[in-house]
């Protein structure tokens, strides 16, 4: 059982005491963005209100103050993920840009014709499609771990795929579509046996449990601030300074140079190669309070909630006849993914919106997933520490009436 006291920390987040359809707000679309405390919402309104200044540029008080806010929100990120050095945390403006980055800085210098690329069935489009145009413009071949009927994936088939032609592995820590939670430690061992890297999408690992980039000995691992009960437009690229250093720039402008000229151009050191223009400061600083917020909740306590949540709801959801619950993985986060028998998921998803339910419906931008099941979609319920099993039985409710409107 945990200790938390979910009423206490449901106060802390204003939007979750908010009426919808003039019904109480229960948010179980948490994988597709979470809730923000008052005390994140609280900081970026102060920094706006007393404290804003372009960052790394001027000499007056406010601009010398807030860099240092900046670099010491980095140094949170650093060791929330126990990266060896603050200045292989790079912010950007989320997993997706982090993604890109990579895909076009690793891939200008490191891929070539024949090369091979592998991910996962499991992957957002985030984590394909980057890579997929990788391959088209070097001629490059994208290969694909499969997964089996339960959504795990295949190790042993990852194996075979994996040879010396492969140049860098790229797989979610955590399937958003069905929660699956990927071996990721012993993916990065066979690759690290071939010295091959291997990136590891974080977007729906971070928030429901402890991760040490040192242990998992991942090259590269990036996460979105908004999936993380922080600001949205702010996410962290970590990556091994090894790689980082031989990368070179993805995009480029201001800050990010050591000197221009124009015949020349050199470049900043760590992190700033990475980091042209002016970044979100203001969301990197509220990043850091939310990281402290949820570390004073601690990840330990909330994964131990939100597994109670998930089986709870995975026992009720269940026992609704007509009910298939897509993605039975050993290991799963706190997300159900579900069909019910003859009835439309987005027609069921309006219904149960109705009911003041937030649920998401669709393919939950994993296409290549859903094809792998034969299905268009599913009704997604992801939930996070500041849901209840009263909302769950509530969720349990609207799909009996949906069964009674569509049956
Ligand atoms: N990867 C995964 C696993 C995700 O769940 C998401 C967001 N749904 C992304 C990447 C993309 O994240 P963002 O839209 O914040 O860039």
């Amino acid at each position: 059982m945990s200790n938390l006291n979910i009423q206490k920390i449901r106060n802390d987040f204003p939007i979750l005491s908010q009426q919808v359809y003039k019904k109480p707000l229960v948010y179980f679309d948490n994988g597709a963005t979470t809730q923000k405390p008052q005390v994140v919402i609280d900081e970026e309104l102060k920094i706006y209100t007393h404290e804003n200044s372009n960052i790394h540029r001027g000499v007056h008080y406010l601009s010398e103050q807030l860099t240092q806010r900046y670099e010491d929100a980095r140094k949170v990120v650093q060791k929330f993920i126990n990266a060896p050095h603050d200045h292989e945390v790079i912010f950007t403006s989320g997993t997706t840009e982090s993604i890109n980055t990579i895909a076009f800085s690793f891939g200008e210098k490191y891929i070539h014709e024949g090369d091979e690329i592998i991910i996962s069935t499991l992957e957002h489009h985030a984590n394909i499609v980057p890579w997929q145009m990788l391959c088209e413009r070097k001629n490059a071949v994208l290969k694909v771990i499969p997964v089996n009927e339960k959504g795990e994936l295949l190790v042993g088939e990852y194996e075979k795929l994996i040879s010396t032609k492969t140049k860098i592995v790229a797989v979610n820590h955590v399937s958003n579509a069905l929660g699956t939670v990927n071996d990721v430690k012993r993916i990065i061992e066979i690759a690290h046996q071939y010295d091959i890297p291997v990136l590891i999408d974080g977007a729906q690992s971070v928030q429901h449990g402890k991760v040490d980039v040192q242990e998992l000995d991942c090259d590269f691992f990036v996460f979105s601030g908004h999936k993380i009960y922080g600001p949205n437009g702010i996410g962290v690229l970590y990556g091994k300074e090894k790689w980082l250093n031989q990368m070179p720039p993805f995009m480029t402008g201001g800050e990010m140079i050591k000197k221009v000229t124009f015949e020349k151009t050199t470049f900043n050191e760590l992190p700033f190669k990475f980091e042209a223009g002016t970044p979100n400061y203001v969301a990197a600083i509220g990043l850091a309070k939310a990281i402290d917020y949820i570390q004073n909740v601690g990840l330990e306590n909330i994964s131990t909630y939100e597994k109670e949540l998930l089986d709870y709801a995975t026992q009720k959801l269940e026992a609704i006849e007509g009910l298939k619950i897509v993605g039975t993985a050993k290991e799963k986060v706190s997300v159900i993914s579900f069909n019910l028998e003859n009835i439309h998921h987005y027609d069921a998803g309006m219904v149960i919106d109705k009911m003041g339910i937030a649920v998401r419906t669709g393919h939950h931008c994993a296409e290549p997933l859903m094809q792998r099941f034969n299905i268009e979609g599913t009704i997604r319920a992801s939930f996070s520490f500041y849901n209840t099993k009263e909302e769950v039985d509530k969720l349990c409710d609207a799909i009996s009436t949906v069964k009674q409107m569509f049956g």
